[in-house]
């Protein structure tokens, strides 16, 4: 059996393609990708000014990506999101919707599970399962703007997954992202997180975007990042840093710098010093974050005094550190914990 077309991956011009080929005039591409991409409807029988026999036939020969939503759970503190999506193939995955006095953010995630590892993540405890593709990381933003109905201004790929271990998909998902006869959402406002792919990070920063990159650091040294990051084992420090340099160089994108605070792991003084050292010339800025406990593993938390600390012990320095808000308290669980409790418990119970 020959592949269908993911119609809602493909750009303005691919579409056009698409449809004079079937014999149709360019003008129905792009009332299509309207539909796909600025109305937001949930199957191709929605899209009215279409006519039937083209409505069938983009049916037959095009697959129409839409994500189903299995659960949604909402924070009655901060109104934060929790989704858990339906894939057509049976997958699920998790996102996020939280309201910031800047606007509106979307969590996304780029795969289902993760290769990477991390010790203290649980998206990847069970490895990666497969890639998501660039409608299915839409997708996710469409559906929980339909929801909300509330406009999304701010986009982080922060869900499951190593966006940079997904390429392809990724840059494709933020051209459709920032189109102008799409959602139209600023680059400047997309945030994408990397365990630190060195490559890819050299090749984004070639794209001509200007998102923003976010650098999973956790450790100011190659030796006690390898005991948290197997990625650490293939990109030293010393390989790194300088890519992220030059990713703020061609894209003049401030950095952010991820640290989950670990108890006894990575959480003192003197880390928040070397840390400071390392990183002073790079023009970014701290997020950190208390590393949120799985129960496959038994890292602890920082307490709050050691965090102001190790925040303080930063500033003082004169690096810009700020302290994650924990959104969402009461709908809880670690990133990617919401997909993998309903893996576990199966779907009636949960
Ligand atoms: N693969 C990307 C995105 C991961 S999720 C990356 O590595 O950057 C976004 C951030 O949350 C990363 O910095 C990740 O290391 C961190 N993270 C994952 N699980 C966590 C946990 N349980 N507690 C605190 N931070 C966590």
């Amino acid at each position: 059996m020959t592949e269908k077309t993911d119609m809602k991956s493909m750009e303005l011009s691919e579409l056009t393609e698409f449809v004079t080929g079937l014999g149709e005039r360019s003008f129905r591409a792009k009332q299509l990708y309207e539909w796909m991409h600025k109305k937001l409807v949930p199957s191709v029988e929605d899209m009215t000014n279409l006519p039937k026999a083209l409505r069938d036939q983009i049916k037959e020969k095009a697959e129409y990506v839409s994500l189903k939503m299995v659960r949604r759970l909402e924070s009655g503190i901060d109104g934060t999101r929790k989704y858990l999506f339906g894939l057509a193939d049976g997958n699920v995955i998790e996102s996020v919707f939280m309201r910031y006095h800047h606007g509106n953010s979307v969590c996304v995630s780029s795969q289902i599970g993760c290769r990477m590892g991390c010790k203290f993540c649980a998206s990847t405890l069970d490895g990666l399962v497969r890639n998501l593709t660039a409608s299915e990381m839409l997708e996710q933003v469409y559906r929980i703007q339909a929801d909300t109905g509330e406009r999304i201004s701010n986009i982080v790929v922060m869900g499951s997954g190593e966006p940079l271990d997904n390429y392809d998909a990724l840059v494709r998902f933020i051209r459709l992202l920032s189109d102008e006869n799409g959602p139209h959402i600023s680059q400047r406002n997309i945030t994408v997180s990397t365990c630190g792919l060195v490559p890819e990070i050299r090749r984004l920063a070639e794209e001509g975007f200007s998102v923003t990159l976010a650098l999973s650091l956790h450790a100011a040294d190659d030796e006690t990042r390898r005991t948290l990051m197997p990625i650490a084992n293939r990109y030293s420090l010393s390989e790194i840093l300088p890519a992220c340099r030059e990713y703020f160089e061609k894209t003049g994108r401030r950095l952010t710098f991820e640290y989950s605070l670990v108890a006894g792991v990575n959480d003192t003084d003197e880390e928040a010093e070397r840390l400071a050292r390392l990183i002073k010339n790079l023009h970014g800025h701290v997020n950190l974050i208390p590393v949120n406990p799985i129960k496959e593993r038994d890292y602890r938390q920082s307490d709050r005094s050691r965090v102001e600390a190790f925040k303080e012990a930063l500033v003082r320095r004169k690096i810009n550190a700020t302290v994650r808000r924990e959104m969402g308290r009461d709908i809880g669980g670690a990133c990617g914990q919401l997909r993998k409790g309903y893996l576990e418990k199966g779907e009636d119970t949960v």
